[in-house]
């Protein structure tokens, strides 16, 4: 099947043409500037490419209720043009093919769960630490919604007390995106995260916030892998202080080989690099094709 994926960025549309065993055969990117310049470019993409099915995994927040009147918008989103966007409406109208549609981050963890890191797993989390910090959800077999979509990025965390930093997430003080996503970093210490890659105190705090949080989605969701993806954790020495943490966190709690013994295997880099998104995009569309079967 001829499946048309896009994943829909703050800043940039990844745009590709694959099919449902997750092989990409094209890809493009348009930069995203409003919706009237930047949708119409996306929409004759994908029109020439003659695509049978559509996916998409979207910044937002988004509707995904299906019974909702507003389906498949983007909804209070800080991308103020972008705010009630009729992501799903628009594209079904003019390609007049099945659309299916998630979050960015559930895309993300949809493609890692069928081709990447997280294959044969029943229950998955994608956490992406970048520009901001989501969760992608993937839990008993399915991707998931309940009452809005998961926001776990600011999960509340308990400040270092040696940090001052007054946090970045305008609605909460001590939440995780907000003392730790990209921004933060930079904010904190006065210069991009890339270039304090020899600042072990900036990865001992990075990892202080992000351990708790995984610790937490342990407690919680309960995942059979857990995957952390996104610009910041390309300092993989984050990686080993985030696994050591963790465990330090549980403290043998959780009676598990994959944490007690298998950590490294556990907490994970994406197998499929920068492309979880986009193959997830795909699934998605291919999803969206089964689910107009029935
Ligand atoms: P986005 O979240 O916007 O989709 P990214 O996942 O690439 O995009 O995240 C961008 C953020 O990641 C920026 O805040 C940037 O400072 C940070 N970043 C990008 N590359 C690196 C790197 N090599 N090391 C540390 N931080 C990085
Ligand atoms: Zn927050």
């Amino acid at each position: 099947m001829r499946i048309g994926a896009l994943e829909a960025g703050g800043t940039k549309m990844v745009c590709a043409i694959g099919n449902e065993n997750g092989e990409l055969e094209k890809r493009v990117s348009f930069p995203t500037q409003t919706p009237e310049t930047t949708m119409p470019e996306l929409i004759r993409f994908f029109k020439e490419e003659q695509v049978e099915a559509m996916g998409i995994g979207c910044f937002g927040p988004v509707d995904l209720n299906r019974k909702s009147g507003t389906y498949g918008y983007i909804t209070s989103t800080p991308k103020l043009a972008w705010a009630n966007c009729n992501m799903v409406g628009a594209f079904q109208q003019a390609l007049g093919v099945p659309v299916g549609f998630d979050t960015d981050v559930n895309g993300a963890v949809l493609g890692e769960v069928c081709f990447g890191a997280a294959r044969g797993c029943e229950t998955a989390i994608y956490i992406t630490i970048g520009t901001g910090i989501g969760v992608g959800v993937y839990v008993n077999g399915g991707l998931l919604h309940g009452l809005l979509h998961p926001e776990a990025g600011h999960v509340l965390v308990a400040r270092h007390p040696e940090d001052k930093y007054a946090g970045k997430c305008p609605f909460h003080p001590d939440c995780l995106e907000g003392l730790a996503a990209g921004p933060a970093i930079m904010e904190r210490w006065g210069k991009p995260a890339a270039q304090l890659a020899g600042e072990e105190e900036v990865w001992e705090l990075e990892s202080y916030y992000i351990a708790q949080a995984v610790a937490n989605y342990i407690l919680t969701l309960s995942p059979q892998k857990v995957i952390l993806g996104g610009g910041v954790m390309h300092q993989e020495q984050l990686f080993p202080l985030i696994r050591r943490k963790v465990v330090g966190l549980l403290n043998g709690y959780i009676r598990c080989g994959a944490i007690l013994q298998g950590i490294d295997e556990y907490i994970v880099p994406p197998a499929l690099g920068d492309d979880p998104g986009i193959k997830g995009a795909l699934m998605l569309g291919k999803n969206a094709v089964e689910d107009a079967r029935n």
